[in-house]
């Protein structure tokens, strides 16, 4: 080998670790809120993330793109998406760890926090998988509305992963997906056109539906919660994909979007030719019925977004500590540590947000949790996956070339980062529904204040802080929709920093506290002089197990 090939200064690549083990930060959450129990499963789940056979299959995932076959070779509609057999591995793995359905169906012995760990754990690897996943785990609530319904429904997502299309009751396990988007309005559902007709001879709430769904992700699931207008108005449907008799139901699947990320993943535009679907709650109450799916699909939004930034925080701290530059490891450099730390804290409170939130569907039978859970998603949702785009693109430059390279991860998590903002109710949706709490649901109001009081007297900024976001509440501005964004990122911050001041280690909340509660935070790594950078970049770096 000729000295040219020489590779000197590069990183190994971060492979052969424990994911979970190796983040100091959700293995707190963990401790405060999870299933003591589960902590076996947690590590051998975090070491299989973290393997080398496993990011194999999510490089394969990503590359391979599912393909839609819409026709046999003799004409006929088959309407079916192939995808590539680690697409596959990776949904075994997810729903073999119940991911998809666990602690609904497993309680007591499971629970939401715990479920909550091993989502951030387990889309570090590949996020667009545990879009079917999620949208299964989302569907319990919405179908325990209705338990007449739902129940027969509820009792067929709990066993393993069975991707062939068959009736519903022969298969080993069901996923469950939803279909609201149309073309002419997703965050505005009232604007949906699809028609649904009460079908006679068989037997109670029977509908065809006629229309079509401008995104439907994951078709290949077995059932949708779908909204139509039926004769009293818009009303939530389970159309499933194939009868109990075993013949198809006329869902056609039109095409698979190109999406800038999420590629693993299918999105479907979808066709309703007089699909069979039942009925889910009284006609006209669809949105009150699936929001409570909503809901829950927001919570994976959250969690989701806090598996992006860490990830990218454990590639770009593991890069920094074995790369040099300037006769200096990147990781000894002032300004590269402001970086990452500041970066490391984004990743620190999301995850802490994101666990208390889910540790409050545990306790829903408190009216303090359901209460904050109320206001807490949208301020989440709204905040935490607004942020984590640039904190990818910023984890990013930290790898400098390598990291734009699509052999590296970054290029995936990048493509990804935007989505958790998007779907399920955008940006503007999150703050508008913020302002719909703020006027008419003071109990959640009072839960935000609570929680955020709990670290009252700890850190003078999170108290002035507090006053602060206290005066705008009471002024005349706190209603406008002008100031939604301003209101909820304020927010959201002292939620996290209430939860960092009483569970971080100090150099965490101090610098959270310096760096988000009484200063504007622009581009990552302008951090207020004087942090102990050093202790949070430590903390955050993986190490292999
Ligand atoms: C990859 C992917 C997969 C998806 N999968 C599914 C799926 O499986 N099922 C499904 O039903 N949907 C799915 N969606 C659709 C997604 O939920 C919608 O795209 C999203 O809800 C936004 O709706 P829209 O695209 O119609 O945008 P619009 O509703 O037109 O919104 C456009 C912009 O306007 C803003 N806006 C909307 N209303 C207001 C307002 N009143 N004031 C101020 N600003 C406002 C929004 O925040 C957004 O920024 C998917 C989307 C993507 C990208």
């Amino acid at each position: 080998m000729g000295a040219t090939h020489e590779v000197t200064n590069q990183p190994p690549p971060l492979t052969g670790y424990d994911v979970f083990g190796a983040d100091a930060a959700l293995v707190e959450a963990f401790d405060r809120y999870g299933n003591t129990g589960d902590r076996v499963e947690l590590e051998s789940l975090g070491r299989l993330a973290g393997s080398a056979e496993a990011q194999r299959w999510a490089v394969e995932a990503d590359r391979h793109a599912p393909v839609l076959r819409t026709h046999d070779r003799y004409g006929h509609r088959v309407d079916e998406v192939d995808f590539h057999p680690s697409w596959h591995r990776l949904m075994r793995a997810a729903v073999d760890h119940r991911m998809h359905a666990g602690p609904w169906v497993d309680a007591p012995l499971s629970s939401h926090a715990t479920r909550a760990a091993k989502f951030v754990v387990w889309s570090q690897l590949e996020a667009a998988h545990l879009c079917p996943v999620s949208m299964t785990y989302a569907a319990v609530p919405a179908l325990r509305t209705d338990p007449a319904v739902g129940d027969v429904w509820v009792g067929r997502l709990g066993a393993s992963y069975d991707p062939v299309l068959r009736p519903p009751a022969e298969k080993d396990g069901c996923l469950a997906g939803m279909a609201m988007t149309e073309k002419q309005g997703g965050s505005d559902v009232r604007a949906n056109t699809t028609r649904a007709e009460p079908v006679d001879g068989l037997g109670a709430g029977w509908y065809r539906l006629t229309g079509h769904k401008w995104f439907c992700s994951a078709p290949m699931n077995d059932v949708f919660l779908v909204l139509a207008q039926a004769p009293d108005g818009l009303t939530c449907f389970v159309l499933p994909r194939v009868l109990d008799d075993g013949t198809r139901n006329a869902l056609r699947l039109q095409r698979l979007k190109d999406k800038l990320g999420n590629r693993a993943n299918a999105s479907a535009e979808v066709e309703f030719d007089g699909a069979l679907a039942q009925r889910l709650g009284p006609e006209g109450r669809g949105v009150a019925t699936i929001i409570e799916m909503v809901a829950a699909t927001r919570l994976d939004c959250v969690l989701g977004s806090a598996a992006l930034l860490r990830r990218s925080v454990a590639e770009a701290t593991w890069h920094a500590a074995h790369r040099s530059a300037f006769g200096a490891r990147l990781a000894d450099s002032e300004l590269m540590r402001a970086v990452l730390a500041d970066l490391a804290l984004e990743s620190e409170a999301a995850t802490a947000l994101g666990l208390r939130l889910a540790a409050s569907v545990d306790r829903a039978d408190d009216p303090h949790e359901r209460a904050l859970r109320r206001i807490g998603l949208p301020l989440a949702k709204f905040w935490v996956c607004k942020r984590t785009p640039a904190a990818v693109a910023e984890a990013l430059e930290c790898l400098g070339g390598n990291g734009y390279v699509e052999e590296s991860e970054m290029p995936r998590l990048y493509r990804e980062a935007p989505l958790n903002s998007i779907w399920e109710g955008a940006g503007n949706v999150q703050a508008l529904d913020l302002l719909r709490v703020l006027a008419r649901e003071p109990d959640a109001v009072a839960a935000w204040r609570a929680e955020v009081e709990a670290a009252k007297g700890q850190d003078r900024r999170l108290d002035d802080a507090l006053a602060s976001v206290t005066s705008l509440l009471a002024g005349g501005d706190a209603g406008a929709a002008g100031q939604a964004r301003v209101l909820a990122g304020r927010m959201a911050v002292l939620l996290q920093a209430s939860l960092l001041v009483r569970f971080a280690p100090p150099a965490v909340a101090d610098a959270f506290c310096a760096s988000r509660c009484d200063a504007r935070h622009d581009v990552y790594g302008a951090l207020p002089a004087g942090l102990d950078t050093a202790a949070i970049v430590h903390r955050a770096t993986p190490v292999l197990s």
